[in-house]
């Protein structure tokens, strides 16, 4: 059996009509890979349609732009250029025509290139859409490798394309993104009644975590901070954004325009969920009038996990000193849990107080007192973000960033 495939082109005013023959496909035997179309069929299906597609749009184009709209007096040619356009279904040739202006009217050059100068970017939207997609997913190469193997294009892209396809849109996209504010909160409380009924509310999760260099000299050669955040609707449909606070000149903007294509009212109740760091907690700041801000109960227990393994390594010569610091631990978490920060805060002066005066005693007693101090201070600096976790969490509502798929940051 033979199939061939042609398009039928008609012109807006029904005149004309043109078949154009696209491919001829062949079976036999009804075999399991042969039922329907193979994935080299449907490229090669996809690149001649294209083509054709492209084709008649540009001689449509072209036959438009031949006489001057103004007077419709034919343009002058003054010769031709190649152009290569490159799209998802293959890359095309074009013929791209430099037309003599017409002299109705003043111009400001003699010629001019309407085909070139509409296909500026030579690369098609959507091309640019999905490289950007991909990339954002995986590498480069498998991006590449995925393109090889699913479109026509393929054979056309490297590793290199895309990245300097990807540059050229995150640059189009600084470009486009508003400039910086330390207060995005638009309008006042009566403004913010007249709005209509907000969605359910956000959650936003920002975390920080540093980079080192791998040739670092000083502590604070070569290290940097990155921020990533991941905000999630009541529906789970959720958005991330990353920066490096000390290279970004945009970092709140960055912030409040992920939100904002989210959705975000002024009147939306929005809760962050922060790792209580300085720049992370500074970034939430004025971004929304409504918004509630958390320490992340994630952040809160795994300093407290850490503490308690160095607990647990106090030695067995230490057996009461082991269980007294477990149990003091275990008061401190509880407090905490119940957003208890003064008794909290208590509870770790009495285990410091123990561990200083060698009450409590062992092998990572040191340790564990160095640990114990430098949570005491990242609790008194975060006192104000502490709410009652327990409450919150019987209540149902998010208190720890863990539904931020956390793997992909180290803290
Ligand atoms: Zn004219």
């Amino acid at each position: 059996m033979k199939i061939r495939v042609r398009v039928i082109i008609e012109s807006d005013d029904g005149v004309g009509e043109m078949v154009q023959k696209i491919t001829q496909l062949e079976r036999g035997q009804l075999r399991p890979e042969e039922l329907g179309l193979t994935l080299a069929e449907a490229k090669g299906l996809l690149e001649g349609l294209q083509r054709t597609v492209v084709e008649r749009q540009i001689a449509e184009y072209s036959k438009q732009q031949s006489s001057c709209p103004l007077c419709s007096k034919l343009r002058s040619h003054e010769g031709a250029r190649a152009i290569i356009y490159r799209t998802l279904f293959g890359k095309i040739e074009l013929s791209s025509p430099r037309l003599f202006h017409c002299l109705c009217q003043p111009h400001p050059t003699r010629s001019f290139s309407p085909l070139a100068e509409l296909l500026a970017e030579r690369t098609s939207p959507e091309l640019l859409y999905l490289e950007a997609k991909f990339a954002s997913l995986v590498s480069y190469g498998l991006s590449m490798k995925l393109f090889e193997e699913a479109l026509p294009i393929g054979a056309e892209i490297n590793a290199s394309t895309i990245r300097n396809h990807i540059l050229a849109v995150a640059e189009k996209l600084e470009r486009e993104l508003g400039d910086e504010q330390v207060f995005f909160i638009e309008g006042c409380e009566r403004d913010w009644e007249e709005l209509p009924r907000p969605e359910m509310p956000l959650t936003v999760g920002i975390d920080g975590g540093y980079v080192d260099s791998c040739e670092q000299k000083g502590k604070k050669d070569g290290r940097f901070e990155v921020i990533i955040g991941k905000s999630v609707t009541a529906e789970g449909e959720s958005k991330c954004f990353g920066l490096v606070n000390s290279y970004d000149t945009k970092p709140k903007r960055r912030v409040f325009e992920a939100l904002k294509s989210q959705g975000m009212q002024m009147n939306q109740q929005i809760t962050f969920l922060s790792d209580g760091g300085d720049t992370v907690r500074e970034l939430q700041l004025y971004l929304n009038p409504q918004a509630e801000h958390l320490l992340d109960w994630f952040h809160v227990s795994m300093r407290l996990t850490v503490m308690n393994q160095m607990a647990k390594g106090l030695g067995p010569e230490a057996s009461e000193s082991r269980a007294g610091a477990l149990k003091q631990l275990e008061s401190i978490k509880w407090y905490l849990w119940h957003g208890n920060v003064f008794k909290a805060l208590r509870q770790i002066d009495h285990l410091e107080t123990d561990l200083e005066d060698e009450v409590i005693t062992g092998a990572s007693s040191e340790k564990l007192r160095v640990t114990l101090q430098e949570f005491q201070t990242y609790i008194e600096n975060n006192q104000r973000w502490i709410p009652n976790y327990g409450e919150l969490w019987r209540a149902g509502e998010t208190i720890s960033t863990a539904f931020a798929n956390r793997p992909w940051i180290k803290c």
